[in-house]
């Protein structure tokens, strides 16, 4: 990764640009909640497509007609990007599982939803590369959260 200055409100505007037309065909709404800009040392790219990942699963794991909710702040040394989704959630027993290669929760349903299981394991190891923290936290027909902390840039 090639670390620089990174408004965070820029990342989460083209990551809902290039979701828009999914947002649509599920009938769902994508609500942004940002005060201010927020600089990390981050790579543009990259952070694009962490938070592309993360939002392709929240709407991808949620059913028709929800709502999912990017809150965009910042810590005393972190910038924090939290996706939050009202959808099928994760069972306390895979949750850890998840961030394995390869891996999904039902095999069986998610064959049809296209993907290949590596979308969070890159998501894990790209936040790694930026000294970021990933975390989650769900419930089973609830929804869930991921929450990405990435340095603020030192000015
Ligand atoms: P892809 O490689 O296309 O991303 P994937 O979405 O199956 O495929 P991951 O993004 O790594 O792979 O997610 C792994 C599994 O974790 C998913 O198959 C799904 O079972 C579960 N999962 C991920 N995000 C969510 C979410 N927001 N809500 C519910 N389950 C989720
Ligand atoms: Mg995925």
């Amino acid at each position: 990764v090639d670390l620089q200055k990174v408004n965070l409100l820029d990342v989460v505007a083209r990551s809902k640009e290039m979701t828009s037309h999914i947002v649509e065909e599920k009938n769902m709404r994508l609500e942004i909640i940002s005060e201010e800009p927020v600089f990390v040392l981050g790579d543009l790219n990259r952070l694009i497509q962490i938070t592309m990942n993360l939002l392709m699963n929240a709407l991808t794991y949620s059913p028709e007609d929800k709502t999912v909710t990017i809150t965009i702040s910042q810590t005393k040394k972190c910038g924090v990007i939290r996706i939050q989704d009202e959808g099928i959630g994760i069972a306390k027993e895979e949750i850890n599982r998840v961030f394995e290669r390869f891996y999904r929760v039902d095999r069986a349903r998610s064959r049809n939803s296209g993907g290949t299981g590596l979308g969070l394991a890159i998501v894990k190891h790209l936040v790694e590369a930026h000294h970021g923290l990933l975390e989650v936290d769900s419930e089973v027909g609830k929804g869930t959260v991921f929450t990405v902390s990435i340095p603020l840039v030192k000015r």
